[in-house]
């Protein structure tokens, strides 16, 4: 939970580098880059205002710099000896042939006003209909009608007019002699109108587009008489700022213009176009995109150079540790990058290290809670934890093997505890070497062992559990230890799931099944089946009573082998050599369990015959031989008392008969003589040749299976001793 919450709202390296890059680095670039760009920015506007200003400024000067010249160009006639005698005689025809002819056409004048101090006009040129007096209501002009000493400073009074709608640069000069002395007769006015070829005349000369306004008039050249009209509209909503942008191309300046009497009569324009903030502008624009793609570029290569350095071995890092994860194993990783980075993943190693230390002893400790101390197999508890883990590796079935060895309370009783150990260790050893591959074994309980077996068929599973059986039966070193009776063992096989849903039920089911193989003699397999369920049920009692009665069964045997003072043991030689006669011909569980009894009970008719009978040295007597022979139906009268079995009282009362039908003491010939009785006949036979008896010495092996076979098919089944010869080994 923790860990998906980190993974949830944490960033990756990259992204956080990328990121703290842009605040760190890109950020403040750019503002720096933003405000340097605006500071050049504000400066080039102002430099360019300035520039308009004293480019305005100098425009204005043109027009004043003609108007003097206009000024100094009246003076050339006007202060000359034969204008002022003209003047004086009132002589129109030579003033009209000077200053109306010859100085229009030389001069391209548009207005000539000669007067006298009268202010009556002598002669004029371009007057048209305005009202000349207008002329001289300037001052200045006034002023040269009247004066007889001149400030010479304002003798020749020049600058604009508006005369008749119009606008006029005019230059003045008061009428005197050659020598300028004496009192003035006059003025003489010269006069350019100012219109669009003016102003592209001086445009050419001065390079100045200009227009100019007055009064509700725009003068401006003719090819932007519109585009100048926009322009001033533009002015006029500016409220009258004296440097107006005109998109990002233009700019326009304009100065207020006077009249020659100082009047403030409109505005001299001058447009320029602005190529040197265009470019500036561009290359601020340049500048400002390449900063951006050095940016980018900065951050990519970074970013790139980053996930080499860093990312990539955090990643590398993570890959196998991931893939640990996967195989579920402790490695160590392998760390190449900076020393940061493998300093990471030495201490992850050394980590691995500790991991290890700690997993191999949790190893053993686990191995010392889950081991049974004696057999070193499984324990019980450790049984259950299997199961489930079993389970979720994805196994879906499982065989359970319940095995109880048969009557171990009586090997412990009479070999003592140690030995009995010792015979669990080696059941142990056999149920483990069993399994082998296919399952694992547990100690269940004292003498009960477990094999739970997975991937195996039921077929297969029961010949495992036959083949421990078998193994037990017929191992020597455990069966040195078998007294009256083999060490055996008894196993129930139960299914999972078919037979029980649980483990619990799956161990009950297979106990069940081994407890009625020990029902059906012990030293069996059985495998769990509903009816058998049903069965015990019905034989509870039976089979308790089955129990007391064998208790009663190895009583009865051990005094009959007291009796047999040269073997000791000859009921249960007699026993071991008929169980495995038995076992090869594979007679059925109820057979064996019959043979079994039958066979350690055999002779207990013998009880009744008198020692000296039995024991006697030399040859016996018809009547002793009639007791002897009478101690078959003597047992078979005894065994009454035990069991009510005919298949046992059968054994004890035919094991004398002949396969020719000349035994005792019924006469039954041939396969008319119980089967376990016929095997009975073969073992005890067997047992009492090999064994030294009061009237003659033991046989040899060889000379007892001669004899064996010698009397085969008179005394004995001939079938049965040629599969015993085979058994015993010949
Ligand atoms: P059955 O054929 O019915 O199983 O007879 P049994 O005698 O084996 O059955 P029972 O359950 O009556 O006896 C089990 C005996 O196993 C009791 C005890 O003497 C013996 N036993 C249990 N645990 C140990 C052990 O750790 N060591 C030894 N030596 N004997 C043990
Ligand atoms: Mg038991
Ligand atoms: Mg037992």
């Amino acid at each position: 939970m923790k860990i998906n919450s980190i993974k949830k709202y944490s960033k990756t390296l990259n992204f956080q580098v990328i990121a703290s890059l842009i605040v760190v680095a890109i950020i403040p670039l750019f503002i720096y880059f933003t405000l340097n760009n605006l500071a050049v920015y504000k400066n080039f506007s102002e430099l360019e205002r300035n520039n308009m200003h004293s480019k305005a400024f100098k425009a204005k000067t043109i027009f004043t710099t003609k108007a003097n010249e206009l000024a100094q160009t009246a003076k050339d006639y006007a202060i000359w000896d034969d204008t002022y005698q003209n003047v004086e005689q009132n002589d129109t025809d030579w003033l009209k042939e000077n200053f109306s002819k010859w100085i229009p056409d030389n001069f391209g004048m548009d207005l000539i006003v000669v007067a006298n101090n009268r202010k009556e006009i002598m002669n004029e040129f371009g007057l048209k209909n305005g009202n000349p007096s207008q002329l001289f209501e300037n001052d200045k002009i006034n002023k040269l009608l009247q004066e007889e000493a001149y400030d010479w400073e304002e003798m020749y009074p020049h600058g604009l007019i508006t005369y008749d709608d119009e606008l006029y640069l005019v230059g003045s000069s008061p009428i005197l002699k050659n020598d300028g002395t004496g009192s003035s007769n006059g003025v003489v006015i010269f006069g350019k109108e100012i219109t669009p070829a003016l102003l592209s005349k001086l445009e050419e000369e001065f390079g100045y587009k200009m227009f100019i306004s007055f009064n509700d008039y725009i003068v401006s050249i003719p090819e932007e008489k519109e585009q100048v009209a926009a322009y001033f509209d533009e002015f006029s909503k500016q409220t009258h700022e004296d440097i107006s942008e005109l998109g990002e191309e233009k700019i326009m300046g304009n100065i207020p213009l006077e009249n020659i009497s100082g009047k403030k009569i409109g505005h001299l324009f001058i447009i320029e176009s602005r190529t040197t903030f265009l470019s500036t502008l561009q290359l601020i624009r340049k500048n400002a995109f390449s900063t951006l793609i050095i940016s980018i570029l900065t951050i990519i290569l970074l970013s790139l150079e980053l996930k080499k350095i860093i990312v990539l071995p955090i990643k590398d890092l993570k890959k196998q540790i991931s893939k640990m994860g996967q195989n579920n194993s402790l490695e160590y990783v392998t760390v190449k990058g900076p020393s940061e980075i493998v300093s990471l993943g030495d201490a992850f190693n050394e980590m691995m290290d500790r991991i290890n230390k700690h997993k191999k002893e949790n190893t053993t400790l686990k191995k010392l809670t889950i081991i049974d101390n004696l057999t070193a197999l499984y324990n019980h508890g450790y049984l259950f934890e299997y199961f489930e883990d079993k389970k979720s590796e994805g196994i879906k079935e499982m065989i359970l093997l319940f095995c109880d060895i048969d009557h171990f309370k009586m090997v412990n009783d009479i070999h003592g505890h140690y030995t009995g150990d010792i015979i669990l260790q080696q059941v142990a050893h056999i149920i483990k070497n069993e399994l082998n591959d296919k399952g694992a074994a547990f100690r269940y309980g004292g003498e009960e062992f477990i094999g739970l077996l997975e991937n195996c068929t039921l077929d297969e599973a029961s010949s495992i559990a036959e083949n421990i059986r078998l193994n037990i039966s017929t191992y020597p070193s455990i069966q040195k230890h078998a007294t009256d009776f083999p060490i055996t063992i008894s196993i129930g096989l139960a299914s999972y799931p078919s037979n029980a849903s649980t483990v619990e039920e799956l161990i009950n089911r297979a106990d069940k099944a081994m407890y009625y193989a020990k029902q059906k003699g012990r030293d069996n397999c059985c495998v769990y089946s509903p009816e058998i369920d049903e069965e015990l049920k019905n034989n509870a009692t039976e089979f308790l009573t089955q129990k007391a009665m064998l208790n009663a069964v190895y009583a009865l045997t051990a005094a009959i082998d007291a009796k047999d003072y040269y073997t000791g043991k000859h009921s249960q030689e007699v026993a071991k050599y008929a169980l495995l006669l038995g076992e090869i011909i594979d007679i059925s569980p109820q057979e064996k369990y019959t043979l079994k009894i039958g066979s350690l009970l055999h002779d207990c008719g013998k009880i009744g015959v008198p020692d000296e009978i039995i024991n006697k040295p030399g040859s016996l007597n018809e009547d002793e031989w009639e007791t002897i022979r009478n101690h078959t139906v003597l047992g078979s009268n005894i065994i009454e008392f035990i069991t009510k079995d005919p298949q046992i009282e059968s054994c004890i009362r035919n094991h004398h008969e002949r396969w020719d039908g000349k035994g005792y003491p019924d006469g039954l010939e041939d396969t008319g003589i119980p089967l376990c009785a016929r095997i009975i006949c073969i073992a005890d036979s067997y047992h009492a040749m090999i064994s030294n008896r009061s009237y003659r010495k033991a046989l040899t092996k060889e000379e007892a299976i001669s004899e064996l076979r010698k009397n085969a098919g008179t005394q004995f089944d001939p079938d049965l001793v040629e599969v015993f010869i085979k058994v015993i080994g010949e």
